[in-house]
């Protein structure tokens, strides 16, 4: 970087009034929602493409590390700036550009929040189905450079099958223009696949097209006790195979972050048990009443005997399932939070390993997991910066890995899983990957330091 003063006023000259340095401003862009941080030197607001065009030809010639941010929500360090760097914060880059109900497409901005998204397509009878935990504030830019998933991908899969097209700033200040509003295409190698998990390294999306799903008439959670210590693994397969039951989302929380999430104000959740949480979809009231009786049918076949809460709205559930971080911040601190995914054949291995791994460490451990998928995420109240919570780390994605699985099922790599990247995907994996960032990226100026291991690791 030459010298970061000159670098920042010629930035403020470029773009006047878009570039904040104070320290509040600063403050609020330094961590995302992992235990990491680190100091931009500024925050800039462009306030259209060619703005961040200039901003990215700036970055280039400074050579100054640019972090894009959506809400900050990232949990591995996505979103935390390169120190010195600038952090592109596209918060207020919000809304629909164009909704068309008969291709079933919305054109969106890439700051629009999940949930707002959501909301404006509700009117027409259609949905977004990716529904991560943090749909009410994390933006669809962020799910789609992260390939966010949520309770629902159990049956609508994650972000990457709903992108159809996307406009993108390259690190070489060209806009690209990638896919397109086709349902099928088989022209090469799916470029925008490319893009999406590619947490910011690649290029910065200035728009989205997203595919989009007819809503269905009726959503049915259900919150169902499940007896302690059944194994979770025949239970997962069961449900994962079952078919006529309109099921969408198949989660499951154990008895800690169950009780934890029943106190929260307004929940109606059953509390003293571990929880499976469900949703049913039907098209109409008497679609509805015979799908939810054999839900119970079968989770009574799979010694499940207990009746479970009914949420007539599924998404009040999932925006309280949405609250199990948050409320295991204030239960547990500062903690290890993992992200794997392993095929329902292993599901009850790894749960083995996480336990024994909770022991050896001593230490408390709390599972929530969108269970249906085999997607874990064991809560390890151990302080996540020390050697021992590495160590802990380090045990869970390499069983992981064993198992057939991979180190991040939904959160991304970020800064804090770079190193286990080649674990899974191999040596010449990384070297494709590296590739790829040289084309998009010759400088290295976007995201340096997540996603890819550094440099001199292969
Ligand atoms: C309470 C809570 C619950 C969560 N639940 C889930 C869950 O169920 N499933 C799940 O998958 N994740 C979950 N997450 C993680 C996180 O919310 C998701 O990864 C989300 O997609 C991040 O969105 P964001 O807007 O906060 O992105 P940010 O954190 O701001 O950014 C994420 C990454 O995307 C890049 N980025 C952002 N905008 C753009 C853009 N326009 N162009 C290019 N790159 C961009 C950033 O540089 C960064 O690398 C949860 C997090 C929390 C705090």
């Amino acid at each position: 970087m030459r010298d970061p003063g000159t670098a920042i006023r010629a930035l403020e000259e470029e773009l006047p009034g878009r570039v904040a340095t104070d320290p509040g401003a600063i403050a609020a862009v330094a961590h995302d929602a992992s235990h990491l941080s680190a100091t931009a030197a500024a925050v800039c607001r462009p306030a259209d493409p060619d703005e961040l065009v200039r901003t990215v030809r700036w970055a280039r010639h400074y050579r100054v590390p640019l972090t894009a941010r959506g809400a900050g929500t990232s949990l591995d360090g996505e979103s935390v700036p390169a120190p010195g760097g600038v952090v592109v914060d596209l918060a207020a880059w919000s809304g629909i550009l164009e909704l068309d109900v008969v291709d079933r497409l919305v054109r969106v901005a890439p700051g629009t929040v999940n949930a707002d998204l959501q909301a404006a397509l509700r009117p027409h009878g259609l949905f977004f189905p990716p529904n991560p935990g943090s749909w009410t504030t994390s933006t669809v830019g962020g799910n789609v450079a992260t390939n966010a998933s949520g309770p629902r991908s159990f049956r609508y899969g994650p972000t990457r099958a709903w992108v159809r097209a996307a406009e993108v700033v390259l690190g070489t200040g060209e806009r690209l223009r990638i896919g397109g509003r086709a349902a099928k295409r088989s022209t090469g190698p799916d470029l925008v696949s490319l893009f999406v998990g590619s947490e910011g390294t690649l290029g910065v999306f200035t728009e989205l097209t997203l595919a989009l799903a007819p809503l269905p008439a009726r959503r049915t959670g259900l919150a169902v006790p499940l007896p302690a210590d059944r194994p979770l693994g025949p239970i997962a397969r069961a449900l994962a195979a079952a078919s006529g039951l309109g099921l969408s989302a198949v989660e499951y929380l154990d008895r800690g972050c169950a009780d934890a999430l029943a106190r929260v104000e307004g929940a109606r959740l059953p509390s003293g048990h571990p929880l499976l949480l469900l949703e049913v979809e039907s098209g109409d009231e008497i679609e509805e009443h015979r799908r939810l009786e054999a839900v119970g049918a079968r989770l009574a076949e799979l010694g499940i005997p207990e009746a479970p809460s009914v949420f007539p709205e599924a998404d009040r559930l999932w925006t309280l399932r949405g609250h199990s971080g948050p409320v295991l911040d204030r239960t547990l601190g500062p903690r290890v939070r993992e992200d794997v995914c392993v095929p329902l054949s292993g599901l009850d291995p790894m749960l083995e390993a996480i336990e024994r791994a909770g022991r050896r460490a001593g230490v408390p451990v709390y599972l929530y997991a969108h269970l249906g998928q085999g997607s874990l995420h064991p809560n390890f109240a151990i302080d996540p910066s020390t050697p021992g919570a590495g160590r802990l780390r380090e045990e869970i994605l390499a069983e992981a890995l064993r198992l057939g699985g991979t180190v991040s099922g939904e959160h991304g790599i970020g800064r804090l899983k770079r190193s286990f990247l080649a674990a899974e995907i191999g040596d010449g994996g990384v070297q494709l990957l590296r590739a790829l960032k040289r084309a998009c990226d010759p400088d290295g100026i976007l995201n340096p330091g997540a996603l890819l291991p550094p440099t001199g690791a292969p």
